[in-house]
């Protein structure tokens, strides 16, 4: 698949994800930022800034398909590491440990 193809999909499957979650993040529920991949226009992150999460990772086999993805913010997403997306889930919403 071409690489502007590929872009174009995964846009659209922002919208949608957008849509679905109400703009909030897929683990702690917070409003989030969309900025283009997650970045601020002049460089860098924000913690709430929008990012595509592949709740299977990609390195596993996991597929950008809309039943794949969700959107998560910056923060969720870069602290997850290697647990699994439903406990981290549970333990961002306070039902583990909290
Ligand atoms: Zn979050």
């Amino acid at each position: 698949m071409s690489k502007i193809k590929k872009e174009r999909l995964v846009n659209e499957l922002r919208i949608v994800l957008r849509e679905r979650q109400k703009g909030k993040c897929c683990y702690c529920r917070q409003p989030m930022t969309a900025y283009p991949r997650g970045r601020m226009p002049q460089g860098g992150y924000r913690h709430d800034g929008e990012t595509i999460e592949h709740l299977q990772r990609r390195r596993d086999g996991g597929k950008t398909t809309r039943d794949n993805v969700a959107l998560a913010c910056f923060q969720c997403n870069s602290d997850r590491g290697a647990v699994d997306w439903f406990t981290y889930a549970s333990y961002r919403s306070g039902e583990l440990f909290g």
